[in-house]
């Protein structure tokens, strides 16, 4: 989706030919649309083999994911990962390293770099927030059928690979790692 007109002084946008990627500007102003993906976050909380998702409501309606949100403008990455999964879960948690990192090309007018954390349960109780229809856990070999984004997908067979396949998986991960496990 491209800006038409300027959003500061309602110019009409024109683009701008210097460049490998063609970008909108504001002659009367100076303003540039760079178009750039948002930051999405995640919070990744194992129960043994098995993870935590929720069925969301609004967008991506009845299809699960991990619990997860986008960072607010002035917001800190962690502190928006473990807001987003009481907001949808009721639980509380310690935030751990980062599990993995994606960029998320799904839909490609709202594209976002995904951020997954590890996290530890550190209080709370499980139940879906206004923005979710159910929270609970599945295990990593039976995911629901409807999972709404491909990268969480990715997510759940690196954390399959680690706990359920591989031998000794878990021997590999480091100590920052293997306490989230
Ligand atoms: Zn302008």
């Amino acid at each position: 989706m491209d800006y038409h007109y300027c959003p500061f002084c309602s110019g009409s946008l024109s683009v701008n030919p210097k460049g490998k990627r063609l970008r909108r500007y504001c002659p009367e102003c100076g303003f540039i649309h760079y178009k750039n993906p948002t930051v999405g976050v995640a919070v990744i909380l194992l129960r043994g083999d098995q993870v935590l998702l929720i069925k969301r409501r609004g967008s991506y309606d009845g299809m699960w994911c991990i619990p997860c949100g986008h960072v607010e403008w002035d917001e800190d990455i962690r502190l928006c990962a473990r807001r987003e999964l009481e907001e949808e879960t009721g639980l509380q948690v310690e935030l751990g390293p980062v599990f993995d990192v994606h960029s998320n090309f799904h839909d490609p007018a709202h594209q976002t770099v995904g951020v997954w954390f590890m996290g530890k349960l550190r209080g709370g109780e499980l139940q879906p927030g206004s923005d979710a229809r159910e929270a609970k856990f599945f295990a990593l070999d039976s995911l629901p059928e409807k999972m709404a984004f491909p990268t969480d997908l990715l997510i759940c067979q690196k954390l399959k690979r680690i706990l359920l396949d591989e031998k000794d998986g878990l021997a590999h991960l480091c100590d920052e790692y293997a306490k989230y496990f």
